[in-house]
């Protein structure tokens, strides 16, 4: 996990400070005859023209390779298998303060080559870190609506944490944790269990989605697909901006809004609530509700 300079990952504080937020990518790519792991993606539409991930890994493309580095393109695709790195995943379980998480920033998570699973034990890692505010963003919506909109809420959740190689999963490192502070006891799982808020919640409140919009055409074809996937806060990042788009706010704010305000956290969240006091969406008296509800409800968990 590493420390990002993207703006839409800062942690805001009520006198305008901010915190940088991280970056993570636990879904890898091997090489065939590599011994270490790189990242790889398909280029998708031209807002991954000037694609910077491809120019990083371009450079710091595995030497023992069986093959140089093709693009992010569908033969680079063919040179090599998706795998998930365990230890990635365990630095985000490991992060104890509240900050926001931009999960793939160096691909594209739902892209067609990365398994359910993958993603399944990604999530299973954002249920277990509701102090963090987990930010999926990718331009195949269509996909990310597919592995959230095809099944129920419970089946999501079984899928996330409850099946027996997700669940053994989520333990393992839970327990990995816990070693590391010398409590290992039965009751010390289940009470960190419980904090961790393993009671069955779908879509999960600390996940946003987003999706990333270049020109209207663009955001005609990805934001109504967001908009149907099951997600308490949607967003959308416009960079590269290719050309002018016109966004039907209401319909963004109608969408978002109660989701955003039942979970809002000031500590958490920044200037969200001063934002949408600033554009009249809500009041001050209601964001200060939603908050004082919010601080109830963590320090609940913390004890
Ligand atoms: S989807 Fe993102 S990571 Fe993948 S090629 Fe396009 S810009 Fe790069």
């Amino acid at each position: 996990m590493n420390r990002t300079p993207i703006e839409w990952c800062r942690t805001y504080k009520a006198d305008g400070s901010y915190e940088e937020g991280y970056s993570v990518n636990p879904v890898r790519f091997l090489p065939r005859g590599a011994t270490r792991t790189t990242t790889m993606c398909q280029r998708v539409s031209q807002g991954c023209t000037h694609c910077y991930a491809e120019g990083i890994t371009r450079r710091f493309w595995p030497k023992d390779a069986d093959e140089g580095f093709h693009g992010y393109n569908a033969i680079g695709l063919l040179t090599g298998e998706f795998v998930l790195d365990e230890k990635t995943l365990l630095s985000v379980l490991k992060h104890k303060k509240p900050a926001r998480i931009f999960w793939g920033d160096m691909t594209d998570l739902f892209q067609a080559s990365v398994p359910d699973a993958m993603l399944d034990q990604c999530f299973a890692v954002c249920a277990l870190t509701p102090h963090l505010t987990h930010m999926f963003l990718t331009k195949r919506p269509e996909r990310m609506l597919e592995y959230f909109g095809r099944r129920s809420k419970e089946e999501c959740y079984r899928d996330i944490a409850c099946t027996e190689k997700q669940f053994a999963f989520v333990w393992r490192v839970q327990k990995r944790i816990l070693d590391l502070f010398n409590s290992v006891s039965t009751e010390a799982l289940n009470r960190a269990a419980e904090a961790n808020n393993l009671t069955p919640s779908w879509p999960l409140p600390n996940v946003w989605l987003g999706t990333s919009v270049e020109d209207q055409a663009q955001a005609d074809k990805r934001i109504p697909l967001l908009l149907q996937t099951p997600s308490w806060v949607h967003f959308i990042s416009a960079e590269p901006l290719l050309g002018e788009i016109l966004l039907e706010m209401e319909l963004v704010r109608r969408d978002s809004l109660a989701a955003m305000l039942a979970r809002y956290h000031p500590d958490r969240d920044g200037r969200i609530g001063d934002f949408l006091v600033a554009e009249g969406v809500v009041t001050r008296e209601a964001v200060q509700i939603a908050a004082d509800a919010q601080q109830r409800l963590m320090t609940t968990a913390q004890t």
